[in-house]
């Protein structure tokens, strides 16, 4: 193990301080990626947990882990451009032309 400076040993003693305020926020559920925002007699977990019997937290783990995962998808996705008068009459041709092939059987398979 190399030696440590003095400015290395305050720098990680931070990270290790402020790693230590962060959980002292966090939902007391294990893995919960939420901070707690409910303090009583049971302790303190976000809503989600504070209320529910501790015998549903893992199963309300998972659904709060689920939930922020779809938000952090959505906030994540590129909005959608509007569809131009040109692509819905193309799209609408396309169809129009599909539904001709279907309807005369030059298509079948999974139509049929
Ligand atoms: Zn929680």
């Amino acid at each position: 193990m190399t030696k440590q400076s003095a400015y290395e040993r305050a720098r990680d003693e931070r990270i290790a301080e402020d790693a230590e305020d962060d959980r002292a926020l966090m939902c007391s559920a294990v893995g919960c990626p939420r901070r707690w925002s409910v303090s009583g007699d049971r302790g303190r977990a976000c809503s989600a947990h504070y209320w529910a019997e501790r015998a549903d937290w893992p199963r309300i783990t998972e659904a709060v882990l689920r939930a922020e995962t779809d938000r952090a998808l959505v906030a994540a996705a590129k909005p959608v451009a509007p569809v131009s008068a040109e692509q819905k009459a193309e799209a609408l041709a396309a169809l129009a032309k599909f539904a001709v092939l279907v309807r005369t059987g030059q298509i079948r398979g999974a139509l049929r």
